[in-house]
């Protein structure tokens, strides 16, 4: 046995230490797939796990990342051989298994999801847990009955990883998208995503009237607190939230007013432990309803080296759109 490159985590005496370092084969966690890791991603999560801003990690020592894609090494699961393309997102990689930030991950074949025909590895790692939480936003409004025809979508933290995935698909599929942003410098991006109109997100932000003007059909947020609040009391009747993110905080100070009143549904999206079924279908239609062209536009490729500066840059709303981890 070996060593391989990875992101480490270790408890401190305060907090907790990450450095790029070797890391012992024999230190792999149980399961029955070994990934050879040739794409990962940053995420908020990561950021928050590489900085030690919040207690992600679980379990010490760790090796940070979320989200991977790459090919089967060594497998005693039925479903998967040597060879085969694979992307794993969430189920506990960077907080209580071993993660992504490394060249090897030893995996339970359950998570696994094959990477879909035609796309690759690196433009499965461009998407991530962002962009599949995206997608599951979207699959939750489609299942509530939302289409096009009924009205406009608000989409909040746009120019993030979930927001600017969420406003390419949805534009794509002919909705009319409102792009909320902090940046408003980020328009011209935005609008190149497919925004039918940009709103500054100081509209969105302060406290909530329990019902307000109905402006949007539905919504994707990824930001929380009183921008969830506000975004519900201003959904027309019948229409619906997606609730995925918290980039402003845990805090809900809402009103039961838009549920009783108009109807309308807050939508609660995890990518974590959803369910495989739902993961196949959500990077299906990803393959299906993402432009490849917008999505190479949102990405930028950072090395394993410059995983943990970035992590930073992402908790302070400074990254756009995507960031991929070449890892080999
Ligand atoms: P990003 O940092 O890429 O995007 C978050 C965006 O939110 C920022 O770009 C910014 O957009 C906006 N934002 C940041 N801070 C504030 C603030 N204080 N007030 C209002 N808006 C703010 O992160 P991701 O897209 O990766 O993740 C977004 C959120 O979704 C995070 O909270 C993350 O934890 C959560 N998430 C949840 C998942 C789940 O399973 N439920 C999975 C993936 C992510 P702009 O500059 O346009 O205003």
């Amino acid at each position: 046995m070996g060593t391989f490159k990875a992101i480490r985590i270790d408890k401190a005496e305060k907090g907790t230490t990450v450095a790029l370092t070797q890391f012992d084969e024999a230190e792999l966690m149980d399961g029955d797939v070994t990934v050879r890791v040739e794409w990962s991603t940053l995420n908020y999560k990561d950021g928050l796990a590489v900085t030690g801003k919040a207690p992600v990690v679980r379990r010490f020592p760790m090796i940070a990342g979320i989200d991977l894609a790459g090919t089967v090494e060594q497998s005693s699961h039925p479903q998967w051989k040597a060879g085969d393309k694979v992307v794993c997102n969430g189920w506990g990689m960077g907080e209580t298994h071993l993660g992504a930030y490394a060249e090897k991950a030893r995996v339970k074949g359950d998570w696994l999801v094959r990477l879909p025909e035609g796309m690759s590895a690196r433009e499965a790692m461009a998407i991530g847990t962002a962009g599949y939480t995206a997608m599951l936003a979207v699959l939750a409004l489609e299942k509530h009955g939302l289409a096009p025809d009924q009205g406009p979508i608000v989409v909040t933290g746009a120019a993030g990883g979930v927001g600017s995935v969420a406003t390419a698909v949805l534009s794509k599929l002919g909705y009319h998208v409102i792009a909320s942003t902090g940046r408003m410098a980020e328009a011209g991006y935005l609008k190149d995503l497919g925004a039918a109109e940009v709103i500054d997100r100081n509209e969105l932000s302060g406290p909530a009237k329990p019902l307000a003007r109905e402006r949007w059909a539905g919504g994707i947020d990824s930001v929380g607190s009183t921008t969830l609040a506000n975004l519900l009391s201003m959904t027309k009747y019948g229409g619906a939230v997606a609730a995925c993110g918290l980039a402003a905080g845990m805090d809900l100070p809402s009103s039961v007013a838009p549920f009783i009143l108009r109807g309308v549904c807050l939508l609660g999206i995890d990518s974590v432990m959803c369910p495989i079924e739902l993961r196949k279908t959500a990077w299906n239609r990803l393959a299906r309803d993402l432009d490849r062209r917008k999505l190479t536009e949102i990405t930028h490729e950072i090395g394993l080296d410059e995983v943990i500066g970035a992590g930073s840059k992402i908790l302070a709303g400074q990254v756009r759109g995507r960031i991929v981890v070449k890892i080999l």
